[in-house]
């Protein structure tokens, strides 16, 4: 991926880091359904894990930015805690939005993408029913409430659909998109 070597550089740059993570390595769609989410930071083997799948390429780069900031933070001596809403996970996105916003002055072509909007708001639902399968708690997307089981349920079906039919498929309404999920493991 020639674009996240450039946008790796332009983050060395931007937080002044002192050194790389060991490793930045890009998993496919099967990484978020396994550990229910698009990235991580170890900080005790200094490794980065983005998922690149089916993901629209700025919200790759995104979660790169949000890795990176990790690292910064462990290097800078920070304890991190993963749990939303603490200090370094709110640092961690409140930096990647201030450099995906740079880097778009430096990239405006990635970003004028003509079904943004789409990848947006499906990146976005997936967050969130990765966020329910993960804390367990049930919270609301789109007037749909959904479940810790219905999450994992959805994040199931999905991964076992082929690239079209999983855009089709995260792009319904999460009601939608349960009793089409209910329906293919039934079968
Ligand atoms: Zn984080």
């Amino acid at each position: 991926m020639k674009l996240a070597k450039e946008f790796v550089k332009f983050i060395v740059k931007e937080l002044e880091l002192k050194s790389l993570p060991k490793s930045i390595k890009f998993e496919g769609d099967d990484y978020s359904a396994q550990h229910l989410t698009f990235g991580t930071y170890n900080p005790s083997t200094d490794e980065i894990v983005v998922v690149k799948g089916q993901r629209h390429p700025i919200d790759v780069l995104r979660t790169l930015a949000h890795e990176l900031v990790h690292h910064k933070q462990h290097k800078n001596g920070q304890e991190l805690n993963g749990e939303d809403g603490s200090i370094t996970e709110n640092e961690a996105n409140a930096m990647a939005g201030e450099l995906m916003r740079k880097f778009k002055t430096v990239h405006p072509e990635i970003f004028n993408v003509g079904s943004w909007g789409f990848h947006t708001n499906m990146e976005e639902k997936i967050q969130s029913i990765l966020q329910v399968a993960k804390t367990g708690k049930a919270q609301k997307i789109d007037e749909h409430y959904v479940d810790g089981f219905t999450a994992k349920l959805l994040i199931t079906v999905a991964h076992n659909l082929s690239a079209n039919n999983r855009k089709k498929f995260y792009n319904e309404s999460i009601g939608d998109m349960v009793t089409l999920a209910y329906k293919l493991v039934t079968q």
